[in-house]
């Protein structure tokens, strides 16, 4: 990513240095802007795109409170950017099969191991077939990739039939919470691969057929999601590569101008070298500078007071899940402890004061197990009894008395809440210390 960060960045430098921001100089911010996403491989028309929306944004909307004009700009740049990238989503963790699609040399092999490692970590058990049935070495690199990670493989270096050999393979994999599917590619997109990825898709029904695409290609990449997505509709495309690669602008924003949507990336060529793609996250590294730093930081703290008064909705109307317990103990380690409030209540329900650096690393151990969790469970932590809790455990490297802690503080914050609400001034002071008031 290094020419599309190196460009930006030197852009923002200018804006830093501007005396004062008017019209003329808000302009010439835009002008430099658009040359640097060009420079960075990003479409004409995406640049021609964002630059007018930002130019229009800048002269129109009015300064926020606690910003100055400078930052204002930059905040536009930030938002306008990350709508480009695509918002990206992300795989469930439920049953299912997943096809990887795309020509030779992309990383699909690598990437088959990544996501199997992905899955692996979130404590489902995950299964890899190889159906390359054209590349010699496909079926070694592919019992060397399983074997490190530790997962179950199938593949027949004799066959020659792709389609034959996923269809006799695939009742092996019953056991398996999540299959994935590794087909082979060819030199470039041509009828014939098309045809052995529908008869593949017609016996497979993957429930994720996602394109591997290299990200060094640059804008090439999109034309490739596009054709694929014609042939046999993709779920999801994940971008390899975007470790140093200078052409990751042109890659990114070319995908996600065509609506597929970007689910991994992959940054090394190690199965743990993989993230799930967040554009926010992303651009604030393609951004990454002091400034930029300082700014986000001050977004963050308003959101984080909205978050709190979310929560305190949330409470306050009887639904309590496990991520609002999490967010209600980073708000109370930040605010020092709830130690006032909990003292206007004639009974303690739960210790509050807690050492901050144990309590921290407590956190830290929480967010790993959540990690691991569904949607479901963290939604209704109710449903986790001794088979999910063993799950989470081995998914999250931790002991299953760990995550017996984790729901314990989440019933006994639940109790806490209900004491706290029942108790008319304990509630005014929560309330007032959640939402920030003075
Ligand atoms: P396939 O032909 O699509 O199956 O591609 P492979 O998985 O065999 O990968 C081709 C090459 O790309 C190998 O040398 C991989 O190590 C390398 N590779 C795959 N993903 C990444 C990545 O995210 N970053 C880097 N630097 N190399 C990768
Ligand atoms: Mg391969």
């Amino acid at each position: 990513m290094e020419s599309l960060s190196d460009a930006l960045r030197g852009a923002l430098k200018k804006i830093a240095h501007l005396g004062r921001i008017d019209e003329a100089s808000i302009k010439e911010v835009v002008k430099d802007i658009q040359r640097a996403l060009l420079r960075g491989d990003v479409n004409v028309k995406l640049v021609l795109a964002v630059t007018k929306n930002i130019e229009k944004r800048a002269l129109s909307e009015k300064v926020p409170p606690g910003m100055n004009p400078r930052e204002h700009v930059i905040n536009i740049l930030y938002d306008e950017l990350v709508k480009v990238m695509g918002e990206g989503r992300s795989l469930s963790l439920k049953r299912q099969r997943i096809m990887l699609v795309g020509i030779y040399g992309q990383g699909k092999t690598t990437t088959s191991a990544k996501i199997a490692k992905y899955f692996q970590k979130k404590g489902l058990r995950v299964g890899l077939i190889q159906a390359d049935t054209h590349r010699p070495g496909a079926y070694d690199q592919s019992k060397q990739l399983s074997e490190l990670i530790g997962a179950p493989f199938w593949g027949d270096p004799e066959e020659k039939d792709s389609v034959k050999l996923v269809k006799r393979l695939l009742p092996r994999t019953e056991k398996e919470e999540v299959v994935i599917i590794d087909t082979s590619g060819r030199h470039r997109l041509g009828a014939d691969l098309i045809e052995e990825m529908e008869a593949i898709v017609k016996i497979a029904k993957p429930d994720e057929k996602l394109l591997v695409v290299d990200s060094t290609m640059g804008q090439t990449a999109g034309e490739q999601a596009k054709a694929f997505h014609e042939a046999i509709g993709l779920t999801g495309v994940v971008l390899t590569k975007m470790d140093g690669s200078a052409k990751g602008g042109g890659a990114l924003s070319s995908v996600a101008e065509t609506g597929a949507q970007i689910v991994f990336v992959g940054s090394g060529e190690k199965v743990y070298d993989i993230e799930i793609f967040d554009s926010a996250r992303f651009v604030s590294r393609l951004l990454g500078m002091g400034d930029l730093q300082t700014l986000l930081e001050k977004a963050r703290e308003a959101t984080d007071t909205g978050k709190a008064e979310e929560t305190a909705k949330k409470i306050m109307s009887g639904k309590f899940t496990l991520r609002d317990m999490y967010d209600q103990m980073e708000t109370v380690m930040k605010m020092g402890s709830l130690k006032k409030i909990m003292d206007l209540l004639p009974t303690k329900a739960v210790p509050t004061e807690m050492d901050t650096q144990k309590s921290q690393e407590l956190l830290k151990k929480f967010k790993v197990i959540m990690d691991s969790m569904t949607e479901n469970e963290l939604d209704d932590p109710k449903i986790v009894k001794m088979q999910r809790i063993k799950r989470i455990a081995k998914g999250s490297g931790v002991r299953e008395e760990d995550v017996k802690l984790l729901l314990r503080q989440y019933n006994a914050s639940k109790k806490a809440i209900r004491g706290v609400m029942s108790n008319r001034r304990a509630r005014k002071a929560l309330m007032k210390q959640l939402s920030f008031e003075e």
